[in-house]
């Protein structure tokens, strides 16, 4: 049942990363109190929380401190451990329950669900061995993807295939999990569409992005994104019937591929805020992450609009140092920094949006300033 939930009372949050932090900001501007429960002590969401439950995710004890200091739960990622959010389902207000975590944990149990909501994927074929992926690979053809089933991110446990040749590459791919192949999809654009639903059933999505990777991490979001406006209905009909489907409750973010012909192919979803939503915290009347946050507190949404066209940029570790030395040179750049201490290479630190009409002089600004990955 959904309850509506106040400001003064606590959101508590598992997982306690940049979309956490994100997240508690938006939760606090409302007054609302924020609990935090994460393995590392001085993390991004903790830093700004006011409880912090220290303790990994599947802490029995933890999860139950959990339940006790928080009003509702949600939650930043979704490779947390889907019987410890059950068990907290039992024992606290967890809106968004802990079925959408079970699908998307999963890329058989996601794309079935994408392919029952009536939205069209890849061709894919699902593996236990590595002697059933060379005996079913026929199916599929090359080139084509292998991915594990569970807990790859940024391009992490997927190899290309290119010919038969390439098939021994995939084989250390199953001493992770079980495996699939899909399809190589010649895509002209990645999209993505975050859609947010709460529990009366109303539907928003933010405008489709336009997301470009570098080295399979997200380098940039371009909003709105150069496609037709066909293609843009198309994307924000599926990802409005995935969420139905799935009676979300909270935040899906659904990637796609823009095809030749304009029509799109659902890559993936996940069931939290997206790096690709950042721009909405700036660009938007109203950013992703409060919209979630209205989302799991049973309050009405509000139907986004875009204030300007947008580029949003992530910051990556070696990129600190650049940016730091930009902040000067760029009033227009909203910088957003996560408080990671060790800046490593390649891992996200932040992000910068600029809103512009002018898309060639912001990526100019962007390549200058030296916090561009090649
Ligand atoms: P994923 O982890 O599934 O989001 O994949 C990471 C990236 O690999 C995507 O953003 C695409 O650029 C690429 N990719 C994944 N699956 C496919 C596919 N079936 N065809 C072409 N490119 C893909």
């Amino acid at each position: 049942m959904t309850k509506m939930i106040y400001p003064g009372q606590t959101i508590g949050i598992i997982g306690g990363g940049q979309l956490g932090r994100m997240m508690a900001v938006a939760a606090k501007e409302a007054g609302y109190k924020v609990a935090v429960l994460e393995p590392t002590m001085d993390s991004p969401c903790g830093q700004v929380a006011d409880i912090r439950i220290v303790a990994p995710y599947d802490d029995e004890g933890a999860l139950e401190e959990l339940a006790e200091v928080s009003d509702v739960i949600t939650y930043e990622f979704e490779n947390i451990d889907y019987a410890g959010l059950k068990r907290l389902t039992e024992i606290a207000y967890v809106p968004q329950g802990a079925e959408l975590v079970r699908i998307t944990q999963n890329r058989v149990t996601e794309k079935a669900a994408i392919v029952e909501a009536g939205c069209p994927v890849a061709p894919y074929v699902v593996a236990d061995t590595y002697g059933e992926l060379v005996a079913s690979i026929h199916q599929i053809g090359f080139p084509c993807i292998v991915k594990t089933v569970r807990g790859g991110y940024d391009g992490k446990g997927q190899q290309l295939l290119k010919s038969n040749e390439d098939l021994p590459l995939a084989e250390e791919l199953f001493e992770h999990s079980q495996c699939i192949a899909e399809g190589f999809v010649s895509f002209t654009k990645e999209i993505s569409v975050i859609v947010q639903r709460n529990g009366q059933g109303e539907t928003c999505c933010l405008p489709v992005g336009e997301n470009i990777h570098v080295n399979h991490i997200l380098h940039e979001t371009i909003v709105p994104a150069r496609i037709t406006e066909d293609t843009e209905k198309k994307a924000e009909e599926a990802a409005a019937k995935i969420a139905d489907h799935l009676e979300l409750i909270g935040t899906l973010a659904v990637e796609m591929f823009v095809l030749e012909d304009g029509g799109i192919i659902i890559n993936e979803c996940a069931p939290r805020p997206h790096n690709s939503g950042h721009y909405s915290i700036e660009a938007c009347n109203i950013s992703q992450f409060t919209q979630h946050i209205r989302a799991v507190c049973g309050w009405p949404l509000r139907k986004p609009r875009l204030w300007a066209p947008s580029i949003m940029v992530n910051v990556l570790g070696q990129h600190v140092v650049p940016l730091t030395n930009s902040i000067s040179k760029y009033p227009d750049w909203s910088i957003h920094l996560y408080g990671k201490a060790e800046a490593k290479v390649n891992r996200k630190m932040g992000h910068i949006t600029i809103m512009t009409d002018d898309l060639t002089e912001a990526l100019q600004q962007v390549e200058d300033s030296g916090i561009w990955s090649e």
